[in-house]
């Protein structure tokens, strides 16, 4: 773990980082204040500091009220300044200029050993609480099966991206697609070659669209792609693509292979549009592609490309 010792004087400044450096600890060490700020900004910058309160230019307080205020919250920097304050007054505004802990000079080694090891534990606390957070978030957006969006992380995207196709004056397309005849593939080889049939799939599709496409799971076996920028010719151009991803060479599981086909509706927006009337019109033409043999890409008015 990388700590960042700040002190204008260079006998405290090697004193305390040789320390540290005996305890396990990567040390870097700053002159001054600014130096340490420009520490603290840097890449993989230590998550750890320890501060000389008095320095020329930025002092410690001021290096814990800039962290506070700019260093974004997910990346918490635990600060201990090192003073030779003792009024409670001047304790009292450091930590409420945003250090974690203080220690008064000179003073004992193994104390600082203690408090650095509480810094620590914060620090790693912090780490878990932030990747909780964020599994969590990865959780409610994404379908557990196929790691696509699920259905309302996917309706979003596409709120968003209908209002952003307006603002750039953009044409943005639809693709509704239904697996063909699924239930077969359920009722033939059973509901665990379906759903890695279903995972299969959104990976094909994956892997033939942009990376600022979005797909997301709708229903059982229905997807939805958002392509920004795509109209209808460039949107039927990619559901072609998927079509012949999915159907080219069948998807094997274990002992298995299954043919797997599916079809789907286009729809474009060009200019304001509703989404869910979007979603109304690549429906209808889904249901167009199935009633006329499946299979096959259909446009909302009434083009189909087999
Ligand atoms: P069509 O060509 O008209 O779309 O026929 P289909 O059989 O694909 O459509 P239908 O809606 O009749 O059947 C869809 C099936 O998908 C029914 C449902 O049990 C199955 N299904 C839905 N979600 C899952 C899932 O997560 N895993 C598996 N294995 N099956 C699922
Ligand atoms: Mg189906
Ligand atoms: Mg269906």
């Amino acid at each position: 773990m990388k700590i960042l010792v700040a002190d204008d004087d260079s006998t405290t400044r090697r004193m305390v980082a040789s320390m540290l450096t005996k305890w396990g600890y990567e040390v870097v060490t700053a002159p001054s204040g600014d130096a340490a700020w420009n520490v603290l900004q840097g890449e993989d910058s230590p998550r750890l500091a320890v501060l000389d309160w008095v320095m020329p230019g930025m002092d410690g307080v001021d290096i814990c009220r800039k962290v506070r205020g700019e260093v974004p919250t997910d990346r918490y920097v635990y600060m201990i300044l090192l003073t030779a304050k003792t009024s409670r007054q001047e304790i009292i505004s450091g930590l409420e200029a945003g250090a974690d802990d203080y220690m008064i000079k000179p003073f004992d080694p193994s104390e600082l050993q203690v408090r650095v090891g509480i810094g620590r534990r914060i620090i790693a606390l912090h780490e878990e609480l932030v990747a909780a957070r964020e599994a969590l978030r990865v959780q409610a957006t994404r379908d557990a099966l196929t790691g696509t969006y699920n259905r309302g992380a996917a309706y979003q995207r596409l709120v968003e991206e209908v209002d952003r196709a307006v603002r750039e004056k953009q044409p943005l397309s639809l693709l509704m697609m239904d697996i063909d005849h699924f239930k077969k593939i359920n009722d033939t080889y059973g509901h665990l070659v379906g759903d890695h049939v279903l995972k299969e799939t959104a990976a094909r599709v994956q892997s033939v669209i942009r990376s600022y496409d979005i797909v997301g799971r709708f229903g059982g076996e229905e997807f939805l792609v958002v392509l920004p920028h795509a109209d209808t010719d460039f949107a039927i151009a990619v559901a072609e693509r998927i079509r012949a991803a999915v159907s080219n060479r069948p998807i094997l599981s274990g002992s298995v292979a299954v043919s797997v086909t599916l079809s789907a509706g286009v729809a474009t927006a060009r200019g304001p549009s509703v989404p869910d009337a979007l979603i109304q019109s690549a429906d209808e033409a889904l249901y167009h592609a199935k009633r006329t043999g499946r299979n096959r890409v259909c446009v909302a008015t009434e083009r189909c490309a087999a």
